[in-house]
C-alpha cells in the first residue's frame, strides 16, 4: 500500500506491511518457515552482512513474515520500525539493552505489570543496570528522581492491573527536558485506544501475546521506535551515536539516522541475545491484528457496563476501571486513551482474600488464568498469582492488593458475563 497516512486504522490494521507473496501470489501472508535464505552470490552475502544492503541472512535476525507484523505494529504506532521478539518481557530488555549499560538507571512508574517489577527490581541488577521506582502521578517525584546516569523512563499508559491511567504528555516533557527517551508499555491499551508517540514518548513496547494477538495462542513481544529522539545530542547512548566495536565501527546513528535503534535492536540486540520472535508466533498475531478495532470496541463496551453493574453492587467495596465517571482517571483518560480505558480493571469484593478465591473458584465463564486481552473473559486473583513475588505494600502500590481480583473483561455477550458474576459473587460472599 501506498503511504500509510492516507489511510485509517481499520485499512491499516489488515493491510500495513502486507503484499502479495512475490513468488506466488498468495494473498495472506504466508509463514516463511525457514531459518536461512540462500544468497545470490558471495558479495550479496558480503553485502548484507556489512549492512550496506538490508535483506534476509539467518531467522534469528530476521524473518519475512516476522518482518510483515513488525511492519504492522509500527504503522499502528505511528513510529517509523519496530522489531518482535519472543516476548514482551523480551521486548523491555531489548528496549532497554542499546540505552543502558552498567551504573545506568531507569526511572520505572509504581504501577507496572507484577512481572516488570520484577525484571526491573531484580533482574537487571545483574547486568549492572538498576530501577528507581516512582510514583507517575507524582511528577515532581519523577523530575527530582532523573539523575546523570539515568537513561530512560518506563511507565505503562493504562496500568495492569490497578488501570490507573499514565499522564504520558506531562511525562514525555520531563523526558525531554532530561534529553532521556520515555519508554511506554501500551499493552493493556493498545494503539487503537492509545497512540503513545504522539503524546510525545520515544519507545513503545508490547507484550503482543495480549491484545494484539487477541486469542491466547501466542506469546510475544515487540518494540517500535518514533524515530525521534536524537542519539548524539549527548554522551548518554554511547552505543548507538559511538562507534560499534562489534560491527567494525559503524556508528548507528550517523549510518541509519531515525532508523537507528531499529537497526541496532536487529544487528546487535536479536543476533547476540537471540529472542527473537518465530515465523508461527507472527502469524497469530498477523490474525488476530486484523481485527484489533472491532474487538477493543467490543472490550471497552462490556468492561465499562460490568464496572458499573459491580460499582453498584452492594458485595462490592470499589471498582478501579478509568472509564468509570467515578474514578479520579476519568478525565485523564479521555485525554490518553479517548475511545476507552481497556477491558482490564479491577475490583475489591467485601470478605477479602478469601471471598476473592471463592469468586474465582466459583465462575463458569470466566477463566481463571495469568493472561488478559483474549476474546474470553479471564480473571485472576493477583496477590496470590501475578503479584505473589511482591511485598505488601508493593501489592497495593500496583493495585493488586489481596481483596482485589483482576478481570479481563471478553468479547462474550455482556448479559451472560454479569449473570456469571452475579452467580458466583453469591457463593463468594454466602
Ligand atoms: C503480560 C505483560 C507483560 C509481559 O509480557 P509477556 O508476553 O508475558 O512476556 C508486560 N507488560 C504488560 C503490561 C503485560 O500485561
Amino acid at each position: 500500500m501506498s503511504d500509510p497516512s492516507n489511510y485509517g486504522f481499520d485499512t491499516l490494521q489488515i493491510h500495513a506491511g502486507a503484499r502479495p507473496d512475490p513468488a506466488t501470489g498468495a494473498r495472506q501472508t504466508p509463514i516463511y518457515q525457514t531459518t536461512a535464505y540462500v544468497f545470490r552470490d558471495a558479495e550479496h552475502a558480503a553485502a548484507l552482512f556489512n549492512l550496506q544492503e538490508v535483506g534476509y541472512i539467518y531467522s534469528r535476525l530476521t524473518n519475512p513474515t516476522v518482518a510483515v507484523l513488525q511492519e504492522r505494529i509500527a504503522t499502528l504506532e505511528g513510529g517509523v520500525g519496530a522489531v518482535c521478539c519472543s516476548s514482551g518481557h523480551a521486548a523491555q530488555i531489548m528496549a532497554l539493552f542499546p540505552l543502558m549499560q552498567p551504573g545506568c538507571n531507569i526511572i520505572a512508574s509504581t504501577r507496572l505489570y507484577g512481572g516488570t517489577v520484577t525484571q526491573f527490581s531484580q533482574t537487571i541488577k545483574r547486568f549492572g543496570w538498576s530501577a528507581k521506582f516512582v510514583d507517575m502521578d507524582d511528577l515532581d517525584a519523577v523530575k527530582a528522581a532523573v539523575d546523570d546516569n539515568t537513561r530512560a523512563i518506563f511507565g505503562e499508559a493504562i496500568a495492569n492491573p490497578g488501570g490507573h491511567i499514565m499522564d504520558v504528555r506531562a511525562v514525555a516533557d520531563i523526558a525531554d527536558e532530561a534529553g532521556i527517551p520515555l519508554i511506554i508499555d501500551n499493552t493493556t491499551a493498545t494503539p487503537y485506544l492509545c497512540r503513545p508517540i504522539e503524546l510525545g514518548a520515544t519507545l513503545v513496547v508490547h507484550s503482543t501475546t495480549k491484545y494484539l494477538t487477541g486469542n491466547g495462542t501466542v506469546t510475544g513481544g515487540c518494540v517500535v521506535d518514533s524515530g525521534k529522539f536524537d542519539w548524539t545530542a549527548s554522551d548518554k547512548f554511547p552505543s548507538l551515536s559511538q562507534p560499534e566495536p562489534a560491527y567494525h565501527g559503524l556508528k548507528f546513528a550517523e549510518t541509519f539516522g531515525p532508523l537507528a535503534f531499529t537497526f541496532h535492536g536487529i544487528a546487535i540486540g536479536l543476533r547476540d541475545l537471540g529472542m527473537t520472535m518465530n515465523p508461527q508466533a507472527a502469524h497469530y498475531t498477523l490474525m488476530g491484528i486484523e481485527t484489533l478495532s472491532l474487538r477493543m470496541e467490543r472490550h471497552v463496551s462490556n468492561a465499562e457496563k460490568i464496572a458499573e453493574w459491580l460499582e453498584n453492587d452492594p458485595r462490592i467495596e470499589t471498582v478501579t476501571y478509568a472509564g468509570l465517571k467515578s474514578s479520579p482517571y476519568n478525565a485523564l483518560a479521555k485525554k490518553v486513551c479517548p475511545k476507552g480505558a481497556s477491558g482490564l480493571f479491577t475490583f475489591a469484593v467485601k470478605g477479602g482474600y478469601d471471598a476473592c478465591i471463592k469468586l474465582v473458584d466459583s465462575l463458569e465463564i470466566f477463566s481463571h488464568v495469568a493472561n488478559l486481552g483474549d476474546t474470553r473473559s479471564l480473571i485472576i486473583h493477583s496477590a496470590s498469582t501475578t503479584h505473589r513475588q511482591l511485598t505488601e505494600e508493593q501489592q497495593k502500590a500496583a493495585g493488586a492488593a489481596p481483596n482485589m481480583v483482576r478481570v479481563s473483561i471478553g468479547t462474550e455477550n455482556v448479559e451472560d458475563l454479569i449473570a456469571d458474576l452475579d452467580q458466583a459473587l453469591s457463593k463468594a460472599t454466602a
